[in-house]
């Protein structure tokens, strides 16, 4: 086992406050400090306000008021569209130092936070891509129908009150993701990041409070999911809450939401296929199957290609690739530029990616590589290793629960109709990917697979087009003008 630190960053990087933004200003917790322990190394790097009931309360209050009394909701556009400018001026002014924050929160390594979701650069241009859609925002009219109403138009309006909760994974991207359209439709927000990385989203709430948004737009609260998310989603007053997270979670926050006939949208998990067909660059296609697998934030990624579904002509070849990817992999002090991986969030997550491997074998599957931890790395680090497993039928747990770790299942298929069969033999419908070098079959093959996003021989999703799952991943889209409708309300005008 070997000793590492990342204590010493503390002091180059700029931590936010302790505390939480209710209503313009910073509050204390009032509940017990969660103590943040770094993945890497089990060290204790902040200690997280926790709000309670009482602060929900205080933080829903201030964006009803911001809602129902305050000038944003009725700012003419262009107004608006300065204040989310400005905000993405202020995150890119503190991108090293957000990045910086951002291996402290998850251990996210230094060398994949150039990836254009993962760093600061995204969230800036989700704030700039929204402030370009507020004046793109617009109704219809309607020829007349029937005698009396010559004149029918709609219009858009803001949904209202706003709960966002965000998971810990890309906790940047997921914060802006949702606040920068929820602000462009001139909603008013509460938001609650994860207690399990609440570094970033606490130094955004500060950059955003920069930009001096009338109180009670954006309100940021921390602490566990329950009771602090629960109270959020329970609240009448909170007319949509838009969440990240499990489908577990997601699951019981619209059975709540959907009670009281709130609005939701959900971004929920993943089991994402990767098709590769033997008329694919097989190189390009293993290094974006296992980069995403394995690499960077180490399948801790909703859309993670765990499983590898290969024509059997190339199976051997792709699978010996696959295992050359998965052995190359290091892992260790996330701000090492050498470090290509990142440790699971938490002891009790990597004893449940652990525990799926196990199980797996004891269904039949065989491990080819990794299995298990990743030696020398420390004690109190979360490293699993890169894993390889075959002997696997589709319909095994293993290839049917979202593990949400560095592990993939390499799946043999006869035919395009089977890999297609495969592709959709899953409760999930987030991302699938489609490697070949027959764009007839690209399009024949991605139009079959029941997923809200395939990539053809690429797996870079774009900032400014939809996002969202089919099926059990979710429930509405983010980002382009999908993303922003699900901030709105539609208003029918009928005019004599
Ligand atoms: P999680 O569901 O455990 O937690 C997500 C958030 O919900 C956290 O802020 C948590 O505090 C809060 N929460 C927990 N219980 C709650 C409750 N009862 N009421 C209200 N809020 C509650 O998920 P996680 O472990 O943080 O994140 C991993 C999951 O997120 C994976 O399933 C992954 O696929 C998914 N994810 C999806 C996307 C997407 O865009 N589809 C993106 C990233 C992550």
């Amino acid at each position: 086992m070997t000793s590492i630190s990342v204590l010493h960053h503390l002091a180059a990087t700029t931590l936010p406050p302790p505390r939480m933004f209710v209503g313009g200003n910073w509050v204390e917790g009032v509940a017990d400090p969660i103590a943040h322990q770094h993945p890497a190394t089990g060290e204790t790097v902040f200690q997280t306000p926790a709000a309670d009931r009482s602060t929900v309360d205080a933080a829903v209050s201030a964006a009803r008021k911001a809602f129902d009394e305050g000038p944003w909701p009725r700012l003419p556009g262009r107004e608006r569209a300065r204040y989310l400018r400005k905000i993405a001026e202020l995150i890119r002014a503190d991108t090293a130092n957000l990045n910086a924050l951002l291996s402290l929160d998850n251990a996210t390594p230094v060398s994949f936070v150039g990836f254009y979701q993962m760093g600061a650069e995204y969230p800036a241009d989700l704030f700039d891509i929204h402030a370009g859609w507020i004046d793109k925002i617009t109704g219809e009219t309607f020829p007349a129908w029937d005698s009396g109403q010559p004149f029918v138009f709609t219009s858009h309006e803001p949904v209202g009150v706003v709960g966002i909760i965000t998971p810990w994974n890309a906790p940047m991207s997921l914060f802006a993701q949702k606040v920068a359209p929820a602000l462009a439709a001139g909603c008013t927000i509460i938001a609650k990041p994860s207690e399990l990385a609440p570094l970033t989203s606490l130094r955004l709430a500060e950059l955003v409070a920069q930009a001096d948004l009338p109180p009670g737009v954006l309100n940021v609260i921390t602490g566990h999911g329950d009771p602090v998310g629960a109270a959020l989603v329970e609240d009448q007053r909170v007319d949509k809450v838009s969440f990240t997270g499990s489908r577990a979670v997601g699951s019981a926050i619209a059975s709540s939401v959907g009670a009281r006939i709130g609005r939701v949208s959900l971004e929920l998990g993943g089991k994402s296929p990767g098709l590769i067909f033997p008329d694919a660059d097989l190189g390009m296609a293993v290094a974006l199957t296992a980069g995403n697998a394995f690499l960077g934030l180490s399948g801790q990624v909703c859309v993670t290609q765990s499983r590898v579904l290969v024509d059997r002509s190339v199976y051997d070849q792709v699978l010996e690739y696959l295992v050359g990817f998965a052995s190359g992999a290091s892992f260790g002090d996330p701000f090492n530029p050498a470090v290509s991986g990142a440790p699971m969030i938490s002891r009790a997550h990597m004893d449940r990616v652990l525990g799926h491997i196990t199980r797996a074998v004891n269904d039949g599957a065989t491990v080819v590589s990794g299995g298990g931890r990743v030696a020398d790395t420390p004690e109190h680090g979360n490293f699993v290793a890169p894993t390889v497993l075959v002997d696997v039928d589709n319909s095994m747990p293993v290839a049917q629960d979202e593990i949400f770790g560095p592990v993939v299942c390499v799946i043999p298929f006869e035919d395009e109709a089977q890999a297609i069969r495969l592709a959709n033999d899953t409760q999930y419908g987030l991302g699938a990917a489609v490697y070949t070098g027959d764009m007839g079959r690209a399009l024949r093959v991605s139009k079959a697979l029941r997923a809200g996003n395939v990539g053809v021989n690429t797996w870079t999703l774009p900032a400014n087009a939809p996002f969202g799952g089919m099926k059990q991943s979710g429930l509405g889209r983010e980002n382009g003008r999908d993303g922003i409708l699900e901030y709105l309300e539609t208003k029918t005008t009928f005019m004599a």
